[in-house]
């Protein structure tokens, strides 16, 4: 048996190669390459891709997993040979669903449309995306109907991301937790808003970058195991367990833009570098699921990082690194500053409130165009009406409406946006864990100090890297199922004290 489980690990291991290969030529199209080297960049990744499908296809592959089947039987569930036998078994299942050719051709086309996006979108461009998104709604489709049987034609692409969920699960949560917003998002907005021109001055990109810096060396985010450099889109990637990058982008003229971003992709990053070392070059080697993986950067962006202790101590840090912009600004308004609660336009600028909201638009028309009703020359519009009647506000073009996320642009139409709103619910799930077994939490934040947070966190989550999936996580952490209310308490509780509700 340990001849064929070496030989299993060494074939994934060269999987693993292709893939992390794949994932460097990935950081550096979106970092430092310049635009010239987008076709050919496109066909190489193409190629690695491929390359990995077929390797990791392999019948050789397939008749090992069978062989391991009785040693997988004998072992305890949690145990790490098991895992591994069961998460590559389910990966394995799926992937032989996929043509190789199939996977090259998105590859391909993702990238082209990547690159059209980036030219597209500031120039206002829909229609120059139009036949090109239209080919990822096709390309899409196929996908989803290399596994029938669905319920919904979503569900296949639901289940890539986050694996065990169906449209019909996520939309019975999100209906729910819609139910607990909207009074929110009222009873807040019928107030004055917040005032943030605190932030909106000038603040250098170099000391920014100093600073966010300065905290997530602080959260424990390892730089000897990862750096950061600057992007359109900020995103967490990795090419080992021992190289975990982030990427971020800087607004001289919006302090949050950058530190936020910094914050959020140091919660991804350190879930990948808390997992086992023991799982390097295996399926086991990253995050459970979208959602999980988003629960740890909304953790450590605005949990802890827009919360009143963490800025106890970092504010008079920051007012040191931007004295004249922000010694006359006390503590309690730059809170208030960073938590403004606004009817916005733009996901990833939005709050915590609101947030959840922009997501649900974003799930429902991706349903919507999966199913048929409706059609990508409508998109724009349907986006513009959703906005109105759900956020009461409408974007003056499609720069910041149905052109705004990267997601359908560079990836597929499906399955792309739950997780998010699935990771907040579950950062609250997480957090409140966290704090029943260390009560002293919040007064460590209150001092500058992350390590009982990080270490409960490494124990319970990240360790474990996909050897559970979301929902085992959670019912090993919290005795119980998904639930919302943690996270509507955790809302409900900070908003209530800041607009006195
Ligand atoms: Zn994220």
């Amino acid at each position: 048996m340990n001849a064929k489980l070496q030989e299993l690990k060494a074939r994934l291991a060269e999987v693993d190669d292709l893939n992390h290969a794949n994932a460097v030529l990935g950081w550096d199209q979106q970092t430092y390459m310049p635009p010239g080297g987008a076709p050919a960049r496109g066909r190489q990744m193409s190629t690695l891709a491929r390359l990995a499908h077929e390797k990791f296809t392999d019948a050789a592959v397939g008749r090992l997993l069978d062989d391991l089947r009785s040693y997988e039987e004998s072992l305890p569930y949690d145990s790490d040979d098991a895992g591994l036998i069961r998460v590559t078994r389910r990966e394995y299942e799926r992937s032989t669903k996929v043509p190789a050719a199939f996977v090259g051709e998105l590859n391909e086309h993702s990238a082209l449309s990547y690159q059209a996006w980036t030219e597209a979108r500031p120039a206002n461009d829909f229609n120059r995306m139009r036949p090109l998104l239209e080919k990822t709604l096709d390309l899409s489709r196929r996908l989803a109907n290399y596994f029938p049987g669905y319920d919904h034609i979503a569900d296949p692409l639901i289940d890539f991301a986050d694996y065990g969920m169906k449209a019909a699960d996520v939309r019975r949560v999100f209906g729910d937790l819609r139910a607990a917003l909207v009074p929110l998002v009222q009873a807040i907005t019928s107030q004055p808003p917040a005032n943030d021109d605190c932030l909106k001055q000038h603040f250098p990109e170099d000391q920014q970058r100093a600073f966010g810096e300065t905290v997530i060396k602080a959260y424990g985010y390892d730089f000897n195991r990862g750096r950061q450099d600057k992007t359109h889109h900020p995103f967490m990637t990795k090419f080992s367990l021992g190289d975990v990058r982030i990427t971020t982008r800087f607004n001289e003229h919006d302090l949050g833009d950058g530190l936020f971003s910094t914050l959020h992709e140091s919660g991804h990053a350190m879930y990948e570098q808390g997992i086992n070392m023991d799982y390097e070059a295996t399926p086991l080697a990253g995050g459970t699921s979208a959602g999980v993986h988003e629960s740890q950067s909304r953790t450590w962006e605005n949990i802890v990082g827009r919360s009143r202790g963490f800025w106890e101590h970092f504010y008079p840090r920051l007012q040191e690194v931007f004295p004249d912009q922000l010694n006359n600004v006390s503590l309690d308004t730059f809170y208030r500053a960073i938590n403004k609660v606004q009817r916005s336009l733009i996901r990833v600028d939005a709050d915590e409130v609101t947030y959840n909201l922009h997501v649900m638009i974003r799930f429902e028309l991706e349903l919507q165009l999966l199913e048929g009703t409706l059609e990508i020359r409508d998109l724009p519009e349907a986006w513009h009406a959703r906005y109105q009647s759900d956020l009461g506000v409408t974007a003056p073009d499609d720069r910041d409406g149905a052109l705004q996320d990267v997601h359908w642009y560079g990836g597929i139409v499906g399955g792309a946006f739950q997780g998010y709103t699935l990771g907040n619910i579950m950062s609250g799930l997480f957090y409140n864990a966290a704090l029943q077994a260390h009560p002293t939490i919040p007064a460590e934040i209150g001092q500058g100090k992350f390590d009982t947070l990080h270490g409960w966190l490494k124990q319970n989550v990240y360790q474990h890297g996909a050897k559970f999936t979301a929902s085992e996580l959670i019912e090993r952490v919290t005795g119980g199922p998904l639930r919302i209310e943690p996270y509507i308490t955790y809302l409900k509780t900070k908003y209530g004290e800041l607009y006195s509700l």
